[in-house]
């Protein structure tokens, strides 16, 4: 089985949010709705400050509240890999998997269905990367399956210091960042 996952460099990221862009237009993303997004975090004291940009998304998390809190099964795991979907046909819009989702990673669609990054499985079965990583004019997202040690994920998770997000929520995230 795949287990995707991305390993994003924070030392690589510049902010321009070309990975948002691309994300809106591949999946048709509403006005004022997004399935990834920045995150300027600065921390230290003057004049040792340190900034760090993150791109965010769904953590296509081993560990899914999101999944076990769905009363109808439209909140699933896509059988042969890891990336966590929704249904929209069997969706209520009941937001159950909304408030369990310790990264506010889903939204409510206007057409009342809830919706949230998919890896973009679409490129992904045709053996091309998710839109925010093919646009990252820096290459600060990496994507691939995090069970094959080659991978560049695997590689990068080998030789570079990592952190997740919220790690203590329990979900076994499965986006890394490089510090
Ligand atoms: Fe950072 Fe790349 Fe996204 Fe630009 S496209 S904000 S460099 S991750
Ligand atoms: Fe579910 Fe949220 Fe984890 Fe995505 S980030 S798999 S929506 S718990
Ligand atoms: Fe399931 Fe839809 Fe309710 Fe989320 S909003 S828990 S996907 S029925």
């Amino acid at each position: 089985m795949k287990k995707y996952g991305m390993v994003i460099d924070t030392k690589l990221c510049v902010g321009c949010g070309a990975c948002v862009v691309a994300c809106k237009t591949e999946n048709d993303v509403p006005e004022g709705l997004h399935r990834d997004w920045l995150v300027e975090e600065v921390t230290g004291k003057f004049p040792n400050l340190h900034m760090e940009i993150r791109s965010e998304r769904c953590n296509h998390c081993s560990d899914t509240p999101c999944v076990s809190s769905c009363p109808t099964g439209a909140s699933h795991i896509k059988k042969g890999s890891n990336i966590v979907k929704v249904d929209p046909n069997k969706c209520t819009g009941c937001q159950a998997c909304v408030v369990s989702c310790p990264y506010n990673a889903r939204f409510v669609m206007p057409e009342g269905y809830v919706s949230k990054c998919t890896f973009c499985d679409h490129r992904v079965e045709k053996g091309e990367s998710p839109a925010c990583a093919s646009v990252c004019p820096t290459h600060a997202i990496v994507f691939g399956d995090l069970n094959n040690p080659m991978s560049r994920v695997s590689r990068l998770l080998r030789a570079r210091k990592f952190k997740t997000i919220i790690p203590e929520a329990g979900t076994d995230p499965n986006v890394y960042y490089l510090i």
